[in-house]
């Protein structure tokens, strides 16, 4: 059956999924989703700092909640660039909340707006096979054509060295600029597809917000197994207490 083949793709050794390929299987009924445990883990204190206080990330997304699959969070393979996953995608299929072109997204907590991409360029298809042709020339890709990947941005300083940055974006709100002291929970801009190559030549079908949460030079849960980040970012995300 497609959901068992798409598994199988999406599992096999040498070809982990590219993000059209998660979508589609998570598109299927959900009876072969892989079990997800969550056991107790010992987390890193110092990964998370601020948070022993109970201040914490709200979800950027309105209703939105921690996807299921795995392969949606941290850590999951994107063998398209011959990488990992460094944020959560929220699509419409793995949010607990609608999540489509134009939905609203939210400064996940306070601090200061770094980056705002007002203006920005399209990703050409000249552009992404430049980009697809360095990652099968060198087998890896740069930063530089990491940041067009994830095409327009927010990014907001929470101080402590933690960023948070939102990608794929349609659009920015109108009074965000470099330098602006955010509320949590503020308007920031809207879900898109900015930057994705599948949406290139199929548009409309990469509609995600993608959301990082950065620790010093890293993402939070670098180097963690599935399930600890899985844990650390349910924790992340707990209500203030
Ligand atoms: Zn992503």
């Amino acid at each position: 059956m497609l959901v068992a083949t798409l598994i199988s793709v999406a599992f096999g050794a040498d070809q982990p999924p590219s993000p059209g390929v998660v979508v589609e299987w998570l598109r299927g009924d959900g009876s072969d989703e892989p079990a997800t445990p969550t056991p107790e883990i010992d987390l890193q204190p110092t990964s998370l700092p601020e948070l022993a206080e109970g201040n914490g990330f709200s979800y950027p997304i309105v209703g939105a909640c921690l996807p299921e699959s795995n392969l949606l969070l941290p850590g999951a393979p994107r063998a398209y660039r011959q990488g990992v996953h460094e944020g959560i995608d929220f699509y419409d299929v793995d949010s607990c909340v609608f999540v489509g072109s134009d939905t609203e997204v939210l400064a996940a907590k306070a601090g200061t707006v770094i980056r705002a991409d007002h203006e920005y360029e399209e990703l050409t298809a000249e552009t992404a096979a430049e980009i697809t042709a360095e990652i099968e020339e060198s087998g890896s890709v740069s930063d530089a054509m990491l940041d067009l990947l994830r095409g327009r941005q927010v990014w907001i300083d929470h101080g402590d060295g933690m960023v948070t940055r939102y990608a794929h974006l349609d659009g920015v709100a109108g009074d965000i600029e470099v330098g602006s002291q955010i509320e949590q929970g503020q308007l920031i801009a809207y879900v898109g597809e900015s930057g994705s190559i599948d949406a290139i030549d199929a548009p409309g079908s990469e509609v995600h917000l993608h959301f990082e949460i950065r620790v010093g030079e890293g993402y939070l849960g670098e180097g963690l197994e599935a399930a600890a980040v899985r844990q650390l970012y349910q924790q992340a995300f707990s209500p203030s207490r």
